[in-house]
């Protein structure tokens, strides 16, 4: 499932073949994905020209001169294909630009989304406006994390899943981050020192940012026909690693937390 590094990625390999071209053509090869294509899109994208790419949480932006942005989510299975050799099955939305490149956004499984949102609405987008900051963005301090945690008896862990206190970070990130900054998964937010916080919020973006970075060492392969824009793995510490070591003489752990894996150290996480 594609998390925030891999739409950061996806947004960046997007960009090189889109920003400042004009789309000449658009296939839209079926009605719906995990709902329906807007009405109007074909009409609305054809012969715009592509202002600029950016990302909010875990949803990829296209920014058109007309005033519209196409905010596309790539679901559990979405992803981009750059200048595909010849269709496939899952192309449900295809793009050809001016200078002819052809970018298809394939989706075997169809929980992905494309949307048509007025640019300067985007603020009040329902999936977007309760959304917290970005974590790679300036808001997200050790002080606001204080803010958002001061009090609260529910634990870290969730709490930094929940979307409205950031946006767009997953399970993956979250536990390689408290791992970073030596926090329990299970301690209630408002416990967690000042000092652990201070560390937790570069740890957050540096988690992100080294899987981007990861992410990025492949962009060379976007150039290439039938390049794909989307999945990567990276060397995750705790993540995965229930019953191996730690550095401090730990074992890894596992156990479930709201439903989901929390992977932890319970040696180095106090
Ligand atoms: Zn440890």
């Amino acid at each position: 499932m594609p998390e925030l590094p891999e739409v950061e990625t996806t947004v960046r390999g997007l960009a090189r073949f889109l920003e400042g071209e004009r789309i000449a053509r658009v296939s839209v090869n079926r009605p719906d994905l995990r709902r329906p294509f807007p009405p109007g899109l074909v009409q609305a994208l054809t012969g715009a020209r592509v202002t600029a790419l950016g990302r909010r949480a875990k949803y990829g932006l296209i920014h058109t001169d007309r005033g519209q942005t196409v905010v596309f989510h790539l679901g559990m299975s979405g992803r981009w294909r750059i200048e595909p050799e010849k269709p496939e099955k899952h192309d449900h939305l295809v793009l050809e630009t001016g200078s002819g490149h052809v970018l298809a956004l394939n989706d075997a499984r169809r929980f992905g989304s494309v949307d048509l949102v007025d640019s300067d609405a985007l603020g009040s987008w329902p999936p977007f406006v309760a959304l917290g900051p970005e974590p790679l963005g300036p808001e997200l301090t050790p002080k606001y994390l204080e803010k958002a945690f001061k009090g609260r008896a529910a634990p870290v862990k969730p709490l930094l899943l929940d979307q409205r206190i950031v946006a767009g970070l997953g399970n993956i990130y979250v536990c390689e981050a408290l791992y970073r900054a030596r926090i329990r998964p299970d301690k209630p937010a408002g416990e967690v020192s000042r000092k652990a916080i201070a560390l937790l919020a570069p740890a957050i973006k540096a988690v992100l940012e080294e899987s981007i970075a990861k992410g990025g060492s492949t962009i060379r392969d976007y150039a290439q026909p039938s390049g794909e824009l989307g999945y990567f793995a990276a060397a995750w510490r705790v993540y995965g690693r229930e019953g191996q070591p730690c550095p401090c003489g730990g074992k890894v752990a596992r156990f479930v937390q709201g439903g989901r894996s929390t992977f932890w150290c319970p040696e180095c996480q106090k």
